[in-house]
Formats: structure tokens, C-alpha cells, sequence
């Protein structure tokens, strides 16, 4: 088979060890004579993949004692419902940082439920989109919570500090969990659809902190309900158990190559090889300041965009898949998350000099 490099958003590349796995365990697993698909989520088997894979998450994200890990259904976007739902309390707003499409679509579900104060935090700096510091985020006194997007996925923005706050931060990492060390410590809730950094679409892992737990004041359907979650290990209706299976055998593999501080050095070095790259050259270019370029999805914009469909039809039978930009933005977009090894970056820098020295 030709080497394909997969740069697609999400759903997106899942380690080859881990799928290789699967394969060769998939119709007959630990020697049961089924798939892991077809077994019972309350068997004793798949309560021990359940059992393990939150171990090794905790173990990953150095998570507290005081934490809950949450396997859940829906998507991030049942996650901006849920979070509202279940920590108004007695609150009416809650703060929203607005730095990139996602934070933007979070509040406006959040509208459903308070009055989201929306802070616009993207600036420019030295020309290129930017993100204010922290410090400069104006909160409301009456918030709840203040909700942030650390990586947006289709702006290729990652802000790198955090809201200085008292209130419990919650935050959508779905692009970027896992894909260097965090202090969970310092967030109240965390959540992240898998299909990025985790494992296959169809799982959401909700970190929670337990003084979170109860606020719910309003009827809010039991499937988002955190402490319904908690009190049945996130089986109060069947999980998706293959995403599961999978999510738990990706953890297996981070810690195998040295956790997420090894994940760090390898996405920051895969980063600067297609960021000089970009930088070095006028028919590339990339808008995002330095201070606020994502480490997982770099978007970029040919000089003259009606080479666009050329560059992504030759990319494509390069092998180099699903590099075409967001339709909110255009352009080209490589998203390079944990599964994406160094080689796939220097294949497609090469196929990008090659691209721009045939136009000449
Ligand atoms: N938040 C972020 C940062 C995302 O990248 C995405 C999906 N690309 C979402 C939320 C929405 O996720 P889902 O489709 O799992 O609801």
C-alpha cells in the first residue's frame, strides 16, 4: 500500500500501532470468540478495558483524586449544552472567552440556557491574529464559570495562558488534549470529543471536578447530567464501547512512547518543521502570530488562491489527504495531532517546495 499521510481535522490519523492492534485482535478478543463490540458493557472483560483506560488517562494527565473521568456520548456540542446545565447553579451568565470559531459556537448554545458574557479576546499583533494576554479578559462579577477553547481547530489558534479567575474554568480541549502535559488542577471542568487526539468519533471524555458535582437546579436530560454520570461509572445507558476500546489502546500507546511530555517535544518539533517552512517563503503563509500558533492545526494560504484546487489535487495523489482549509476560512489547513509522525510533516514540506517551484 502507498504511504498516505492523513492531515484531516477530525475525524483524524489514529496511531498505525494501536489500528494494527485492533485489526489483529478484532474478531477474536482475549480469545472470547467475539469482538470487543460484541460483548456486554457490564461483562467483567469490558469493565476491565473501562477500569484500565481511565487509570492510564489519570496516570497521562497527572489527573487529581478530586476528579472525575467521565466516557460520554454526544460530541463536544453536547458538552457546550451540558456545561451551562449543570453549572448555573443559582446563576443567570456565565463568561465566555471568545478567541476562534468553537469558543463562538459554545456560547451561542450557551444562550439557550443564561446570558453568556461573550468577550471578544482575539487581537492583532505585528499584523497576524492574535490573542489577548489573560490578564486583559474583562469577567463579570455574576459568572458561573468562565469557559475558554485553548486550541480552535479551524483558526489554528492555541492560547497558551489561562483565565485569571476564582471561578471554576471549563475548558474544550478536544483539539489538544493530550498533546502536551496540563495542570488539570487548575481547570474546574474539562471536555474533549475523541476523535482528535483520543481515538474514534462517537466518545467524549468530560473531566470533572467534584465540588461541580449537584449544582444542577434545572431538569436537564439524565444523559448530560454529571452526577447521574458519576454515580453509574458513565453506564447509565450503553457507552460506545468499540471508542472506548480504542481510546483506552491509545493511552496504552502514549505511555508506551513516553507520555505527554515526549508527545510535546515530538508535536512542537513536527510544528516548527512546517512553520519555518511556511515562514520562509512568499508563496506560503500562515496569519496566526507565533505567540499564538496551534501545534495541531496549521492553517495556510497560497499566495494566489486559485492554485488552491491544483495544490490539493496533487497533494492528494501524493498521498498527503484532506489538507483542504475549513469552508468558514478556505485555504488549506494540516492538522498534525499526536498520531501524525514527523515524517508525514517533512513529506508534505517537500511536496509543498515542489508544488511552489513548479509554479515558478
Ligand atoms: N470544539 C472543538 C475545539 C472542535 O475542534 C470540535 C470539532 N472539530 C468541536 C468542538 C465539535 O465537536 P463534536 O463534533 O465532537 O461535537
Amino acid at each position: 500500500m502507498e504511504q498516505v499521510y492523513n492531515f484531516c481535522a477530525g475525524p483524524a490519523m489514529i496511531p498505525a500501532d494501536v489500528l494494527k492492534k485492533a485489526q489483529a485482535e478484532l474478531v477474536d478478543w482475549h480469545g472470547l470468540g467475539t469482538s470487543v463490540m460484541e460483548i456486554s458493557h457490564r461483562s467483567k472483560a469490558f469493565l476491565a478495558v473501562a477500569e484500565q483506560s481511565e487509570k492510564d488517562l489519570r496516570e497521562l494527565l497527572a489527573i487529581p483524586e478530586n476528579y472525575h473521568v467521565l466516557f460520554c456520548h454526544g460530541g463536544a456540542r453536547a458538552q457546550f449544552a451540558a456545561v451551562p446545565m449543570n453549572l448555573l447553579g443559582d446563576a443567570t451568565s456565565a463568561d465566555y472567552m471568545d478567541g476562534g470559531y468553537w469558543a463562538h459556537s459554545a456560547a451561542q448554545e450557551a444562550e439557550k440556557y443564561c446570558r453568556p458574557n461573550v468577550v471578544d479576546i482575539t487581537c492583532e499583533r505585528e499584523g497576524k491574529r492574535a490573542i489577548l494576554p489573560a490578564q486583559a479578559w474583562p469577567l463579570s462579577d455574576d459568572a458561573a464559570y468562565v469557559h475558554f477553547c485553548p486550541n480552535e481547530t479551524i483558526d489554528g489558534i492555541e492560547i497558551r495562558d489561562l483565565p485569571v479567575t476564582d471561578k471554576p474554568i471549563v475548558a474544550d480541549l478536544s483539539s489538544t488534549i493530550l498533546s502536551r502535559p496540563i495542570d488539570v488542577s487548575q481547570y474546574g471542568v474539562i471536555y474533549a470529543g475523541a476523535q482528535k487526539n483520543i481515538g474514534p468519533a462517537g466518545l467524549t471524555i468530560v473531566i470533572v471536578r467534584d465540588d461541580l458535582l449537584g449544582l444542577a437546579k434545572q431538569a436537564l436530560p439524565s444523559i448530560l447530567d454529571y452526577t447521574v454520570l458519576v454515580e453509574k461509572d458513565s453506564m447509565f445507558n450503553t457507552p460506545p464501547t468499540f471508542a472506548w476500546y480504542l481510546a483506552g489502546e491509545v493511552f496504552k500507546w502514549l505511555k508506551s512512547i513516553g507520555g505527554v511530555a515526549e508527545m510535546q517535544r515530538r508535536n512542537e518539533a513536527k510544528a516548527k518543521v512546517l512553520y519555518d517552512f511556511i515562514d520562509q517563503s512568499d508563496f506560503y503563509r500562515n496569519e496566526v502570530h507565533p505567540d499564538n500558533r496551534s501545534l495541531m492545526n496549521v492553517p495556510f494560504q497560497l499566495k494566489n488562491p486559485q492554485l488552491d484546487a491544483l495544490f490539493l489535487e496533487q497533494a492528494e495523489a501524493a498521498g498527503l489527504k484532506a489538507l483542504k482549509g475549513h469552508r468558514a476560512v478556505g485555504g488549506m489547513r494540516a492538522s498534525i495531532y499526536n498520531a501524525m509522525p514527523i515524517e508525514g510533516v517533512r513529506a508534505l514540506v517537500d511536496f509543498m517546495a515542489k508544488f511552489e517551484h513548479q509554479q515558478g
